[in-house]
């Protein structure tokens, strides 16, 4: 055991991390933020408010899933949902970040997936329960390699697709959030103090639907990357 592990009183568990593409370092990932709700027609399928202030919903770190994984489907549901998003990671953060200085806080950006457990999460919401048992389940976070700004700059436009098995099902342009990266980063702040390590998932355009074992996802956003899982059997 080493000193450091020598402190706690079970093993600590790994750090969680995403790749970066083109190197074999990994970006370690502190805590995933997700905005509900961020593109109009998104909005409009799902039957919502289309006028409201961004909110904010949370997965935990260790489900993420790399470029090429497996998702096994989860338990439960019987309607698991894709939603393909921009994935921004944080070189650092703070309270109450004004837009003007957010992008200065982004180390670089990837593809995500908010898989979502449909059924659970709508059911939470009828009778005004938490969201985590609809999104925040193991393996909910696929996310491709994440690319450095000093490559790619801060993309605010651009397709972002989605594929199930060869069919276009998702797609949109990232220049129709209705929150912008930095206004988002902004938001999210005056709530929490975000830090080095955390990841925003930026919100889903139109065409999300159920995947089934068996389906491969295909995942691009252009100029930032592209993310490839499939979906396996329910874990034994
Ligand atoms: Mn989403």
């Amino acid at each position: 055991m080493s000193a450091d592990a020598s402190k706690y009183v079970i093993a600590p568990p790994p750090q969680a991390a995403i790749r970066v593409k083109g190197s074999d370092k990994l970006f370690p990932v502190r805590r995933i933020w997700c905005v509900g709700r961020n593109y109009i027609e998104h909005i409009r399928e799902m039957g919502q408010d289309e006028r409201a202030p961004p909110f904010f919903f949370a997965k935990p770190a260790d489900a993420i899933v790399h470029d090429g994984g497996v998702v096994p489907y989860p338990p439960l549901t019987k309607d698991m949902h894709h939603e393909v998003e921009m994935v921004v990671a944080l070189k650092s953060g703070g309270s109450d970040i004004k837009p003007e200085k957010a992008n200065d806080c982004v180390w670089g950006y990837g593809v995500g997936i908010d898989l979502t457990r449909r059924d659970l999460q709508i059911a939470s919401r009828e009778i005004k329960r938490p969201w985590e048992i609809g999104k925040a389940f193991d393996a909910s976070a696929p996310c491709g390699a994440l690319v450095p700004t000093s490559e790619i700059g801060h993309p605010a436009k651009g397709r972002i697709a989605l594929k199930v098995n060869g069919a276009v099902k998702q797609e949109g342009d990232l220049n129709q959030m209705i929150w912008n990266v930095p206004e988002t980063i902004w938001k999210l702040s005056e709530m929490v103090e975000l830090a080095a390590g955390d990841i925003i998932m930026t919100g889903t355009p139109a065409g999300v639907g159920a995947l089934v074992p068996g389906d491969k996802v295909e995942c691009e956003i252009e100029g930032v990357g592209t993310l490839t899982v499939t979906i396996g059997k329910p874990k034994a």
